[in-house]
C-alpha cells in the first residue's frame, strides 16, 4: 500500500515538472529577417519566450510596413544589432492565452504596435503613457526585455508573437482585418497629436508629409470636421488628398501655391521623414496655433530651427510626439474602426524579394500609402 502511495507521488511529481516545463517552452516561429546593416530579406528561424500567466500568443496574420523600419534596417537613427525582424505594426489572432488572461480568449483578434513593455510604475506609466515610460519603453523590435531575461525582441515579420495581454490591443472581429496593422503604428501616431492639440470642427489643419502617416492624419482631421491642407513634393498625389477629404493641396516644389499661407493654420502636423524647412511651417501658424512634430529623419538629415525664429513667431508652440500609450491607442483603433477610417493598403507575399522591393519604393516615394505583408503566405 505505502509503496503505491510512493509511486503515485513519484508519477505525479513528474506529471507536474513536465507540465510546468511544458508551460515554459521557448515558442519555435519564422520570419523574415535582415543580416546585416542594409541587407536583404531572408527566411530566419528563431523562438520567442515562453506564454507566461499574463502573456498571449498572437498568429500574426498581416504585418504593416512603416518607414521606420528601413530607417533602422539602415541603422540611420544609430547602432542595430542582426539579425533583425523588423515590424511593429501587426493584426492577427490569440491561439494561447496565459491562466491570468481575461482580456483576450482564443480566436480572438488581438494586434501590438510599437512597444510591449513598460515598468507600469512610474507616472508616466500610471498616467497611461507607456510610450514615455521613465524607465524606457520595451520595443516590439530592436529592443531588449528587461522582464523576459533581457531577450532580444524581435518584430511582427513573422508568425507568431508572445507578449503581456495589457500591451496587446484587442480588435473588434467586424475589422476590416487586412488593413488594420498599419493602424498600430502610422494611425496613433498621427492620431494621438490632434488629439492632444484639440483639434476642433473648423480648424485649419495642415500635414505636412502625405505617406503612410500623413494620410492616416488627414483621415482623422478630416473626421473632426477641420478644414484640411496637405503638403506634399509630388503632383501625383493632388487627386488622393481630395478623395480623402482634404480642402487644398499644396505641392512645396511650386512656388504659386505656397503663397499667402503665413499665419494661416491652428495646427500644422509634420510627418515628413527627411530634412525639409521647419520656419517654413512655423510661419504658416495662427496666433497661438501648435505643430506636432512625428516625422523623425536618420540623424544625418535633421531638420534645425534657430531660436530667433521661436521669438519673431512667438506664442506658436512646436511639440514632438511619439506614437500613443496602449489606453490611447485601444481609443484609435476602436473610433478607426467605427468611423471606417482605415489605411489604404498594398498587400504584399511574406517573401524577402518582395520586402526588398517593398522598401526600394518607400525610399523612392513609390507606395499609395501602406505596405502590408501577409503573413499568412510565409514558406
Ligand atoms: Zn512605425
Ligand atoms: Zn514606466
Amino acid at each position: 500500500m505505502k509503496k503505491n502511495i510512493f509511486f503515485t507521488m513519484i508519477g505525479l511529481f513528474l506529471l507536474l515538472t513536465t507540465a510546468s516545463a511544458q508551460n515554459k517552452k521557448r515558442i519555435p516561429t519564422k520570419g523574415l529577417a535582415v543580416f546585416e546593416e542594409k541587407g536583404k530579406f531572408k527566411p530566419y528561424e528563431f523562438s520567442r519566450h515562453a506564454v507566461g500567466d499574463n502573456d498571449i500568443q498572437i498568429e500574426i496574420l498581416y504585418a504593416g510596413i512603416c518607414h521606420s523600419d528601413l530607417h533602422h534596417v539602415h541603422a540611420a537613427w544609430g547602432k542595430e544589432e542582426f539579425p533583425m525582424v523588423p515590424g511593429h505594426e501587426l493584426a492577427g489572432r490569440v491561439v494561447k492565452i496565459g491562466k491570468n488572461v481575461t482580456k483576450f480568449k482564443v480566436g480572438d483578434y488581438a494586434g501590438i504596435g510599437c512597444m510591449v513593455g513598460s515598468c507600469r510604475v512610474c507616472d508616466a506609466c500610471k498616467q497611461n503613457h507607456e510610450q514615455y515610460c521613465e524607465h524606457g519603453a520595451i520595443m516590439t523590435y530592436h529592443g531588449v526585455d528587461r522582464y523576459n531575461d533581457n531577450e532580444h525582441t524581435q518584430g511582427g515579420y513573422s508568425k507568431d508573437y508572445v507578449v503581456a495581454s495589457d500591451f496587446a490591443i484587442k480588435i473588434p472581429a467586424d475589422a476590416q482585418i487586412e488593413k488594420v496593422a498599419p493602424l498600430l503604428c502610422a494611425g496613433i501616431t498621427s492620431y494621438s497629436p490632434i488629439m492632444y492639440a484639440g483639434v476642433k470642427r473648423g480648424d485649419k489643419v495642415g500635414i505636412a508629409g502625405f505617406g503612410g502617416l500623413g494620410h492616416m492624419g488627414v483621415q482623422y482631421a478630416v473626421a473632426l470636421g477641420a478644414d484640411v491642407t496637405v503638403f506634399d513634393i509630388t503632383e501625383d498625389k493632388r487627386q488622393d488628398a481630395m478623395r480623402m477629404g482634404a480642402k487644398h493641396y499644396v505641392n512645396v516644389n511650386n512656388p504659386d501655391d505656397l503663397k499667402d499661407l503665413n499665419n494661416t493654420f491652428n495646427f500644422i502636423l509634420s510627418t515628413i521623414p527627411t530634412n525639409y524647412d521647419m520656419n517654413m511651417y512655423l510661419k504658416m501658424l495662427k496666433y497661438d496655433g501648435q505643430m506636432a512634430i512625428v516625422g523623425l529623419p536618420p540623424f544625418a538629415q535633421m531638420p534645425t530651427i534657430s531660436l530667433d525664429k521661436f521669438i519673431w513667431q512667438g506664442n506658436r508652440k512646436i511639440f514632438g510626439s511619439q506614437i500613443g500609450g496602449i489606453k490611447e491607442t485601444q481609443e484609435m483603433l476602436d473610433y478607426s474602426v467605427k468611423n471606417n477610417i482605415y489605411p489604404e493598403v498594398v498587400i504584399i507575399d511574406a517573401e524577402g524579394s518582395l520586402v526588398d522591393e517593398a522598401y526600394k519604393n518607400i525610399m523612392d516615394g513609390k507606395v499609395k500609402f501602406r505596405y502590408v505583408i501577409d503573413m499568412k503566405t510565409l514558406k
